[in-house]
């Protein structure tokens, strides 16, 4: 198994027995446990093997599923930070949680073990799966975390606005720490469950200064462009800011103007068509 790491299996060559939790691949057949019910037609099975040796089977099926429509309520705009993982503009922040830091440290270890033993040794064997665990615990946690913040936000808001950072301008701002936080991978979750809510995802302009900008008056404020302000003061109105805060808010504000934009051409197109 371990010389092949990942394949798909042609169709015949494997067999489900879901009644006594067996799969059949090939000639042999093995027990197995679920991560969740099988729904639908199976499509494709392929099998996984991780650096740990544990093995994983994927089925891929066919599910009838109606489209969700985008519903109404409240609308949000989201700002990703590395304190704060995500600063809210009405308020409702999400903290990056502590595990990060925590595993940080188990890793750095454990690189620092394997680094000392012989290759091909025992010691350096085990030192080896020891350093793949602690990095399939930090995936699992990071993965679960994203999961159910993204459950949490898609129930809450029927509008959320963000941000269209790649990955470029997130290196840019934040360096290599963003990658311990999967920003990216956040954002594929969030759409995906999304479609299931009905909820909007509403991504705007990376070129918008979002953070320079005065929420209140709109004045835009070029000090603010060094990351140390973290609060301000508006020139011209003299509204008092958080950064972060303040950079939610306008991102909120524009995302709405887009969504009121793509709105009326869909309205204006429409009315095209009954003429
Ligand atoms: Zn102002």
């Amino acid at each position: 198994m371990k010389k092949y790491r990942s394949f798909t299996l042609k169709q015949y060559s494997w067999s489900l027995d879901e009644a006594n939790g067996k799969i059949r691949i090939g000639q042999k057949w093995y027990r197995y446990f679920k991560s969740r019910n099988i729904e639908g037609k199976v499509k494709t099975v392929t099998v996984k093997c991780d650096l740990l040796g544990d093995i994983y089977v994927y089925l891929c099926c066919d599910i009838q599923c109606e489209a969700v429509k985008f519903r109404s309520g409240k609308s949000v705009g989201l700002d990703f930070g590395l304190k704060k993982f995500l600063t809210a503009s009405d308020g409702n922040d999400i903290e990056s949680p502590d595990f990060f830091a925590l595993n940080a440290k188990y890793i750095s270890t454990a690189h620092r073990k394997i680094s000392r033993k012989k290759i091909g040794s025992g010691n350096f064997e085990r030192a080896r799966l020891e350093l793949s665990r602690a990095y399939k615990k930090l995936t699992n946690q990071r993965k679960d975390f994203h999961f159910k913040l993204a459950h949490i936000l898609c129930s809450e808001y029927a509008v959320i606005c963000l941000e269209d950072l790649n990955v470029k301008a997130m290196l840019k701002r934040w360096g290599r720490k963003i990658q311990s936080l999967g920003f990216s991978y956040f954002v594929k979750i969030l759409l995906y469950e999304a479609e299931k809510f009905g909820t909007r995802i509403i991504f705007i302009d990376r070129f918008y200064p979002s953070s320079q900008t005065c929420s209140e008056c709109g004045y835009k404020n070029k000090a603010v462009k060094n990351l140390n302000v973290r609060e301000w003061d508006c020139p011209k109105c003299k509204a008092h800011h958080d950064r972060d805060r303040n950079a939610a808010k306008n991102i909120l504000r524009v995302g709405m103007a887009t969504l009121l934009q793509e709105n009326q051409c869909l309205m204006a197109r429409l009315a095209t068509r009954h003429q």
